[in-house]
Formats: C-alpha cells, structure tokens, sequence
C-alpha cells in the first residue's frame, strides 16, 4: 500500500544529506567518528548504486577543532569560532576523504556563505559546480564557510544551509541527521516518554512552540533550527526527514520509505528555482504591512503589491532589495523585490498611481512590488 511517504520518496533522485556536529565528533572523549563516517560512506555507495545522487551538508568544523586544541566548551566570541572552524575544516575533509576513498568514493569540499547564495552570478557557479561533481559521481561536502562569515551575514546554521543548498542543487529530498529519533510531541531530553512524530502534513505555529534549543554545547541550532527548515522545505514542496544518524542503514531505510524518523510532507506544488530563491535565497531587508484588500489581491488573486495596500514600513532597503510583506496581525504572506527604496515608498503609500509622481516626482513602476518578483508563503 502506498503511503506519504513512499509516494514522494520513491521518486527521489537527488538527495541532501545534513550532518550534525554531535555525530561528527565524539567531544571529550574522541575526535571525529571515523566509524561513524565509514557507516555514511557504506550507505551512499549504496544509494549511488541505485542512481540516487548525494550531497552531504557538513557541521562539526569547529568541533574538531575544539577537539584539536584539547578545548572542551564552545566559546561565544566570533573570532574564536571563526579560528576553531579554520582549523577543523582541514581535518573534518580529511576524514571525509580518508574514509570515503576506502569506499571507492571520491569527495569535493564546498565552502558558502550566505552572500554568496544571495548573489544571482554567484549562485549560477555554485550550482554549476555542484552540477559539474554529480556528473563525474563525486560527492560534494558543503559546510558555511565560517572563517569569513560574520554574525549578520551566517546562514544562522547548518539546518538552514541545507534548505538552500536542496533548493541550489534542486534535490528532491532533505534528510537531516542527528543524534535524536526525530521530531517529538516534547522535548525528549526532559520527558523520556515523549513520543516520537512520524509524519507531518500541516505545519502550525504549534510546532514551532514544542521544537526546543539544543542542549549540545558543540553544534548550534538543535531542533528549533530544524523546525525552521522543514517549514522552508514544506512550503517549496520538497520533503524532508529528521533522523538519528546513529541508527544502522537510516539513510537506506528512509529511502525505501520504511517509518523511521519525522517525515514532513511537502505542499503539493514544487516552486521554482528562482521563487524558492526570491523566498529564502536573499535576507529581507525590511517589512510591509499591508491591508485586508491587498492580503487578499495577493493571496487569493495573485496579484502584485500596489502603493496603495500598504499600511506601514520597518526597516530601510533600497530599490530592488528584498522585503517581508506581512498582514495586519504580523504574519509574513509573501517575500519579494522592491520596486521602491523604503524612503520612496513611506512616501507614497496608500497612494493611487496617479498621486506618485506629484509626491515624489518620479514611477519606478505602479506596483510597490510586481508578482513576477514575488512569492507567497
Ligand atoms: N559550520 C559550523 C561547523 O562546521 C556548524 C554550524 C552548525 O552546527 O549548525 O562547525
């Protein structure tokens, strides 16, 4: 009988791979856990072997290098982490390589940040490259490029890196592995007999409440940032799957769709390329909030965002920046490209057209933010 799952995971071609940093490194005790690393390796032979192609998503740089100075906490300053991340990276693909090659597999580092994912040209050659290794069968190994991201331009984590990363090499599945089950009704480090979510269909703001901070002090995030991104994928029409890495053929068993881990189910329409990056690609820069009748133009009519709908502005932005557009309780509907900069468009808004150019002498277009830059949420 089919079920959820195995309608959309008998189809995937592609897979992201996302690997958490307590899986990666054993902390006081041992560095990086090659055996762990050998059981991956085994199984993306495997999946290789029947045409799935994979890409990992690596944490576990700083990790290492923790491991490597023989430092056991995680320091908050940034230029610590940045030093840490530097000096674990190497030995982090080291390890992939080593232990890949016994393999017979072959593995390329690619280092992001978040800049590079926002620029358009830079986002071609990452794909492009990405591409470049899938045909030659090599497996691509991306972690965020930690030694020149700061804090306003980080991906946050590596959960997020690995939504934009499955919409970059335009995967068809998301797994994220860590060292817990899955998702759970509540925190399974204070209530042992929380139990376990196996699928999820309709993401609500419940969720969000129930996903707690991580109690690890190596990696970042813990299930909060994976909430996140499963709502990401969700909404791109992409599946993902939350499971513990440290369970034996997890990644072969999640491909043949047998019940292990959380599975969230995508919304029925895939978005494209270039709509899942207007929506996560590009940080927003500001807010609009609109009214009940441009809401609705948007939602329910696919329209573009007039002058006239908005009721208010947060946060400055140029002309062709990014911007949340929210309703009058807050909630994001949609993320698009400015037609004008905030200063031009706190000017005209709940304007007509025709007031515009008597306002601020000029039309960068009539819509604030035109549907073909646009993409709901
Ligand atoms: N990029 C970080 C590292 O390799 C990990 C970030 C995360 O754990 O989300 O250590």
């Amino acid at each position: 009988m089919k079920t959820e799952r195995s309608v959309h995971l008998s189809k995937v071609r592609r897979v992201v791979i996302k690997i958490g940093s307590s899986l990666l490194t054993g902390g006081k005790t041992s560095g990086i856990r090659t055996r762990f690393l050998g059981h991956l390796a085994e199984q993306i032979k495997g999946l290789q072997k029947n045409g799935i192609q994979c890409l990992i998503v690596t944490s576990g740089a700083i990790a290492a290098g923790l491991f490597e100075l023989g430092q056991f906490k995680r320091p908050k300053e940034m230029e610590k982490l940045q030093a840490l991340a530097a000096i674990g990276q190497s030995n982090l693909m080291h390890a992939y390589e080593i232990v890949f090659k016994r393999f017979g597999l072959k593995v390329a580092q690619i280092l992001l940040t978040r800049e590079d994912l926002a620029n358009r040209p830079r986002y071609s050659n990452a794909h492009n490259t990405v591409m470049e290794l899938f045909r030659n069968k090599i497996i691509p190994v991306v972690n965020e490029n930690d030694t020149v991201a700061v804090e306003e331009i980080k991906f946050g984590n590596n959960d997020i890196l690995g939504t934009l990363v499955t919409h970059l090499c335009q995967a068809d599945l998301l797994v994220v592995l860590t060292d817990t089950d899955g998702f759970f009704e509540s925190d399974p480090h204070l209530n042992p007999k929380a139990k376990l979510i196996s699928t999820i269909t309709v993401f609500d703001s419940g969720l969000e409440k129930t996903a707690s901070k991580s109690f690890s002090n190596i990696g970042t995030g813990g299930m909060k940032t994976k909430i996140q991104a499963a709502k990401m994928m969700m909404q791109s029409g992409i599946p993902m799957v939350i499971a513990n890495g440290n369970t034996r053929n997890v990644l072969k068993n999640i491909l043949r769709s047998k019940p292990v881990g959380t599975f969230f189910s995508p919304a029925p329409q895939k978005m494209s390329s270039r709509k899942s990056w207007l929506a996560w690609g590009v940080q927003a820069k500001g807010e609009i909030m609109v009214d009940d009748g441009a809401k609705k133009a948007l939602v329910e009519m696919d329209k573009s965002l007039l002058p006239s709908g908005i009721m208010k502005l947060a946060g400055i932005w140029n002309r062709g920046d990014m911007v949340k557009i929210v309703d009058r309780s807050g909630v994001e509907i949609a993320r698009g490209q400015s037609n004008y900069s905030s200063r031009d468009l706190d000017q005209i808004k709940g304007m007509r057209t025709s007031e515009i150019v008597e306002k601020i002498g000029k039309v960068s277009g009539a819509e604030a933010v035109h549907r073909d830059n646009l993409v709901k949420l």
